[in-house]
């Protein structure tokens, strides 16, 4: 029942010997999603062992070298890997012309399908669904067209357990129905109810990835309540007004928007190059919103169930 998300790169710009800049991938009982793909992604898969090749989605915030320039560079290796399952791609429009250009010059015929999903609306729409997750943008505000991410679990079944299966004897076809939240019907089930058969759903997960962004309100009711947020903290506060000419945000309003969106909790990346450690982020952070979470390449990050 894992929700789990592998900070591959923390960095913002160039790579520096302490930081990758962003890539991540979230976990979802066994589905593996890749946020951002930057250069040097595929190092990070291998150093942090992340079973790369059990990632079928991959969601790009934006077309800024740090966020992407890996990605041409992971899908010739899925060939290379001999491949053949179809890999999803979820960017901006200029990203389908970038990808097979190059895979075009280099006379690159991939082994598998690549489908192309291209993202253009500047409102939330929901992107990607199979029976246990969903996955909509969040519309940022940065310099260039830019989408945060929200992963959701969709609502979950009511749950049978041994002890109530056995004491009751229920029988397997009335099992879909029950944890459905249907009553039993028929013969001698007349006084019984589901409650009394089932037990409470869990609860649904959610991770909402905010990428480069100015500092910017609007997002909060797509990312309300959320479990863990995740918002770019380029600068310390006493850069604001550098955050703001280059459309990024600070420690202090990422801890902001954690606050004002009632999230769990926080986690802060993307920090500038210019910064040897990260815990004046989190120093700056802890004094609006508690819970929050500097991160660094390599940290895993559970959200329990
Ligand atoms: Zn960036
Ligand atoms: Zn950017």
């Amino acid at each position: 029942m894992k929700f789990e998300i592998t900070i591959l790169g923390c960095g913002s710009a160039t790579p520096t010997l302490l930081r990758n800049p962003t890539s991540q991938v979230v976990n979802v009982m066994e589905r593996y999603l890749m946020i951002d793909c930057a250069e040097g992604t595929q190092l990070q898969l291998r150093k942090y062992k992340v079973a790369f090749q059990k990632i079928d989605h991959i969601f790009i915030s934006h077309l800024h070298g740090d966020h992407y320039l890996g990605l041409v560079g992971l899908i010739s290796s899925f060939h290379l890997f001999g491949r053949n399952k179809t890999l999803h791609i979820y960017g901006p429009s200029d990203l389908e012309r970038i990808i097979f250009d190059q895979l075009k010059a280099s006379k690159t015929f991939l082994c598998y399908q690549v489908e192309f999903h291209s993202l253009d609306s500047n409102k939330s729409e929901l992107i990607f669904e199979d029976s246990i997750l969903e996955v909509h943008t969040i519309p940022l505000k940065h310099r260039i067209y830019c989408n945060g991410f929200l992963f959701k679990e969709k609502k979950k079944e009511r749950r049978l357990s041994k002890e109530l299966i056995a004491k009751y004897n229920i029988p397997v076809e009335m099992m879909p129905k029950l944890k459905n939240g249907e009553d039993p019907i028929g013969k001698g089930w007349e006084d019984i109810k589901n409650q009394d058969l089932t037990l409470p759903a869990h609860r649904s997960r959610s991770y909402a990835f905010c990428s480069d962004t100015l500092y910017t309100e609007s997002i909060v009711p797509l990312i309300q309540n959320v479990d863990v947020l995740y918002h770019e903290s380029t600068f310390l506060n006493d850069m604001k007004d550098r955050a703001k000419s280059t459309f990024h945000s600070t420690a202090q309003q990422a801890a902001n928007i954690a606050l004002l969106a009632n999230v769990n909790s926080l986690l802060l990346g993307h920090y500038s190059a210019r910064y040897n450690s990260s815990i004046d982020f989190e120093n700056e952070a802890k004094e609006v919103f508690k819970n929050v979470k500097a991160v660094r390449d390599g940290d895993v990050i559970s959200i329990p169930i």
